[in-house]
């Protein structure tokens, strides 16, 4: 018999959702001259696979206490996948009907998980702008038009979406740090985990440095100079070509632009030197934390802890930058 004390039967899948595991990493720190603590806070160990069961499950919870939402109803969203999954998860075990909206850019994984999960999905192009027809959102409105007893709980308005990791990630960090975090290095799609934590973090201690990453062709980073470069990038679930309502950019001390290359080419030296399944923008996370160093070589000392958020797992990308082929033809392999 374990000796373990086992925690006893859950209710259900959805009691999966947050309290995830934090792990110090070793090696791959150390091979680049970083001295400071480095923690990933994994949250692909969530029910879903990723940070936005959080925000999913906040969303819904708070829909149905203010009467919105009931039984048999239809939840819609448009997503870059990860929320999707979240939705469609809550959805299968609360019994509400899914439908997501994705861009045709986002993995061939998501859209199988979506699909397992009961969801209906709608592809719309790649690299569309929010207000045209056939972009992601406003497809969903016309949708939610036509849909009886349809709700669009809108991440990117819905300030359950940050409050989910003001109250739960960020306090979680705090804990598992014991108070003592110098720095969280957290990517922004929708910008609630990077909103959410700082808000937390900086409450309990205003002196917690917060550093935002952003990909090279998005536009959420501040200042706006660092911006100008407009070009498509690979990277799922961070980067848009719109502010959402919920990031507050001046959460960030300082915003790092990261590129494609360097993120995959990181996530997978994450995975391969720290045994740590994480996604495409868990690398991006950890390019901001090299180059947040670069800027900040007082902070490079063995006394320092940093976190870093690891959103999504391998599992959503296993025939894109897990795969040596499309590395190569991307021309992305062995760049760092
Ligand atoms: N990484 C991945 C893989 C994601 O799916 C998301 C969510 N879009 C993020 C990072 C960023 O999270 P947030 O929307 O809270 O900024």
């Amino acid at each position: 018999m374990p000796q373990l004390p086992l925690s006893p039967p859950l209710t259900s899948a959805l009691d999966l959702i947050g309290n995830t595991p934090m792990v110090q990493l070793g090696s791959l720190p150390r091979s680049l001259g970083i001295r400071a603590q480095v923690f990933a806070k994994l949250e692909y160990y969530n029910a879903g696979g990723s940070v936005k069961d959080r925000v999913g499950l906040a969303m819904v919870t708070a829909a149905e206490k203010e009467g919105r939402l009931k039984p048999g109803d239809t939840i819609i969203e448009a997503t870059s996948g990860n929320t999707g999954i979240a939705l469609a998860l809550i959805s299968a075990i609360k019994g509400y009907k899914c439908i997501i909206t994705i861009s045709e850019k986002m993995s061939e994984e998501k859209i199988l998980i979506l699909k397992s999960l009961g969801a209906t999905i709608v592809r719309t192009p790649a690299g569309v702008p929010i207000e045209p027809p056939e972009s992601i959102i406003s497809v969903a409105k016309r949708l939610q038009k036509g849909t009886p007893n349809s709700h669009i709980l809108d991440q990117y308005r819905n300030q359950n979406n940050p409050e989910a990791h003001e109250l739960g990630t960020g306090p979680e960090i705090w804990a598992q740090c014991e108070g003592k975090v110098d720095a969280v290095v957290v990517g922004a799609g929708t910008g609630g985990t990077i909103t959410g934590i700082g808000r937390c973090l900086k409450r309990l201690n205003e002196n917690v440095y917060i550093v935002g990453v952003d990909p090279v062709g998005s536009v959420l980073a501040q200042p706006e100079e660092l911006n100008e470069i407009k070009r498509e990038y690979k990277i799922e679930g961070i980067g848009y070509d719109f502010v959402p309502t919920v990031l507050d950019r001046s959460i960030a001390d300082i915003w790092l632009k990261t590129s494609d290359a360097d993120s995959f080419n990181y996530a997978r030296k994450l995975i391969k030197e720290e045994g740590l399944l994480c996604g495409g923008s868990s690398g991006a996370a950890f390019a901001g934390l090299v180059e947040f160093l670069k800027s900040r070589p007082d902070l490079n000392c063995e006394g320092t802890r940093i976190v870093l958020i690891l959103p999504d797992g391998i599992r959503n990308y296993l025939t894109k930058f897990v795969d040596d082929k499309w590395m190569e033809v991307n021309g992305y392999f062995n760049y760092i």
